[in-house]
């Protein structure tokens, strides 16, 4: 049976106590593979060998550091068709995904191993008497910690930016799907040239690894991209030590359609806005307004655009099973409260069994429509392909509806008016807005949240100052 171990300090790592869970593939139900349990101390020594290793990656010159970063990013497109492997074994995946993702994880790589180059202090004018500039410090050893439903794509776009400027890495990924976090650290290593030390991952529960991390004294940021609860843990510990978080966590976005818009490409694209990745998508526009005058006539699309989707365990399939046996059942529940409750559903609302489907974790993609914004699927982050449709009156009553979540992280809008539809995207809580498709955004272009859906902020430059102190040097001459 395959084991998939930390890589820690340059090599795999395990010791004579460490545990294992078993691994079951989301789309057949069967064991597949075990995976490591880390203890606490296992994280202080990866710590420890980070913290050892930090100075000398930190004294490099940019350039360098950023060459052996774009080696990294080489290294992914090399490998991709194994790691994509990985990568869609565990997650469940359909194949013809993997690719595009891949290629994302290589370029933050590629991205940020290009632009540390020019990123500068200032200098500051006092007068002759003065020389006066600010730099920018790494913090020293960063946790990243990391969740299951994209889980390369997550990891790089955090591990680059902190590598970039100058920080050591301790990672830990989803105890679900470790794989190809495991095996980008041994690249890192053995085809790139990175120091061993500076990028280690280590495999284990949260509850565990995050209060682990928060204790290590040689631990200065923590990075977590996760649910709302685990943010709230890990937060309450943190502010013990004044430890800066950056919090990049859920959402129950909403995707606004005027009766103004191209209705046949927003029915297309509000679709994959929530059954894109079987809808474990933290940016998922599961909350579809809808201008009241085309509600019904939109719905008929929707429906239309669900029945056309593939879902099962191929490689072309358009959704694949849900990855973990407790969001399957997860799902399963909110189709109990949405049946109890009364809500009418469109399209969806079960299980998928038998014939192709054999033991995995598959649902139908769902919608229900006479949902009140109060109701508990319009306010609950489900995770899985279901979305609720909310009739609105005009700009003024969308904008009010789309902002009454406690969650603000991404949005949809769907209009041919260009005003209106810049007036919307000023007036929205949340950290990006998509107009007239609905896309998870560039590596140029910044993530993260509004209210809980977290703070601080991933891709784009600004990720570098997220991953650096500031500090003024004022020199009296
Ligand atoms: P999760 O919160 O259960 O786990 C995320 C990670 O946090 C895992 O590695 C887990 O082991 C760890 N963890 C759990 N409890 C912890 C604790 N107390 N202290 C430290 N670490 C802890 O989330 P998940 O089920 O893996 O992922 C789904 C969630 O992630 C959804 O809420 C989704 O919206 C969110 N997410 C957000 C983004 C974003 O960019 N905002 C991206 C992807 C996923």
């Amino acid at each position: 049976m395959i084991r998939i171990d930390s890589y820690v300090d340059g090599a795999f790592f395990k010791t004579d106590n460490t545990k294992y869970n078993d691994k079951i593939d989301p789309r057949t139900g069967q064991r597949i593979k075990e995976i490591a349990i880390c203890s606490e101390s296992d994280i202080v020594r990866a710590v420890d060998g980070a913290q050892l290793a930090f100075e000398a990656w930190r004294d490099l010159v940019p350039a360098e550091r950023g060459r052996r970063l774009v080696e990294l990013g080489r290294a992914i497109r090399k490998n991709g068709y194994r790691l994509g492997q990985i990568e869609s074994e565990e997650t469940g995946k359909p194949g013809h995904e993997m690719p595009a993702l891949i290629a994302l994880a290589a370029e933050f790589f590629e991205f940020y191993g290009g632009i540390v180059n020019s990123m500068d202090g200032e200098m500051i004018g006092r007068g002759p008497d003065y020389h006066v500039y600010t730099r920018r410090d790494p913090f020293g050893v960063i946790g990243v910690i990391l969740p299951w439903n994209a889980p390369l794509h997550q990891a790089c776009r955090a591990i680059a930016p902190a590598l970039a400027v100058g920080n050591a890495v301790v990672a830990k990924p989803s105890e679900h799907t470790p794989g190809s976090l495991v095996e980008l650290a041994r690249l890192a290593v053995e085809e790139a040239g990175l120091p061993p030390g500076i990028f280690n991952v280590v495999v284990g529960r949260g509850s565990v690894v995050g209060p682990a991390l928060v204790k290590h004294s040689a631990v200065q940021k923590i990075s977590l991209t996760g649910s709302v609860r685990a943010g709230q843990e890990l937060g309450k510990l943190a502010a013990e030590r004044i430890l800066p978080l950056t919090l990049e966590l859920g959402g129950k976005s909403a995707n606004i359609v005027f009766n103004d818009c191209d209705l046949d490409a927003a029915a297309k694209g509000s679709v994959r806005a929530f059954t894109w990745n079987s809808g474990q998508w933290c940016a998922a526009g599961t909350r579809i307004l809808v201008q009241e005058d085309i509600h019904d006539s939109f719905v008929e699309k929707l429906v239309a655009e669900v029945k056309a989707l593939r879902v099962g365990p191929g490689a072309d399939a358009t959704s694949g099973p849900i990855t973990t046996k407790a969001q399957y059942e997860k799902i399963l529940d909110y189709f109990e409260i949405a049946r109890t409750t009364g809500l009418k559903c469109a399209v969806g609302g079960k299980p998928l069994s038998g014939g192709s489907f054999g033991n995995g974790w598959y649902v139908e993609p769902t919608i229900y429509t006479g949902v009140s914004n109060d109701d508990v699927l319009a306010r609950e982050e489900i995770f899985g392909p279901v979305a609720v449709v909310i009739p609105f009156k005009d700009e003024k009553d969308a904008v009010t509806i789309a902002n009454d979540s406690e969650f603000g992280l991404s949005a949809g809008i769907w209009s041919r008016d260009i005003g209106r539809v810049h007036r919307v995207a000023s007036r929205l809580e949340a950290g990006r807005i998509v107009v007239n498709e609905y896309g998870g955004g560039f590596v140029q272009t910044p993530c993260g949240g509004f209210k809980q859906s977290g703070y601080g902020r991933e891709q784009g430059v600004d990720a570098l100052s997220h991953y650096t102190q500031l500090k003024s040097v004022i020199v009296r001459l």
